[in-house]
């Protein structure tokens, strides 16, 4: 009896979707992977919410807002892996740098103000800040995913690199964990 094909979610929370290019920058190994997988929740197929359970799930970026801890949580609800891709997942990436606005007595208003107003190269003549109901609302500060949900995986990168997908996921789709090779994953 052939072995089920394994079942692959993805999400893209305070990223900037480079990771996900990388993962289609497989090329022709993509057809190799889609061979042995089924995509369900993922931007790459448009599907917003989970058709089944998942047996991977593998997510960019880190949580700054409400709507990103929902779906963090929504993807360690439904994956039997959760796997944090890139940076921005595992340390809060470039997002993070608003976290070292500590010292100031309302960190976030002070970040949305050098956002919006003090920096030389807004035009905002109206001082307005986006408070739009519609918006997620932002939290105090950036957190990692294993700051907010437990994660089972890591792979680094800004992005990995499509050979680190390739090698990562093939191990995941086998059910043994991502043994990189210390060449792939240096960048000094
Ligand atoms: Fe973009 Fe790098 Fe963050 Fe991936 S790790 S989402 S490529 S900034």
């Amino acid at each position: 009896m052939s072995a089920r094909r394994k079942r692959i979610a993805t999400t893209s929370l305070a990223g900037c979707f480079g990771c996900h290019m990388s993962l289609l920058d497989l090329d022709e190994h993509l057809f190799d992977l889609l061979a042995k997988v089924d995509f369900d929740r993922s931007p790459l197929n448009d599907k917003k919410t989970f058709t089944r359970r998942c047996d991977i799930g593998l997510i960019e970026g880190g949580c700054c807002n409400e709507e990103n801890v929902r779906v963090l949580r929504e993807f360690r609800e439904h994956c039997d892996v959760l796997v944090a891709v890139g940076q921005c997942a595992i340390t809060g990436g470039v997002p993070v740098m608003r976290n070292s606005i500590m010292h100031a007595e309302d960190p976030l208003r002070e970040c949305l103000e050098v956002a919006y107003n003090a920096s030389k190269t807004v035009q905002n003549p109206q001082n307005l800040i986006p408070n739009d109901p519609v918006l997620p609302l932002l939290l105090d500060k950036v957190y990692t995913c294993a700051q907010v949900v437990k994660v089972d995986y890591q792979i680094p990168g800004c992005p990995p690199s499509a050979e680190v997908f390739r090698i990562a996921l093939d191990a995941l789709i086998h059910g043994a964990p991502p043994q990189l090779d210390h060449a792939l994953i240096r960048y000094d």
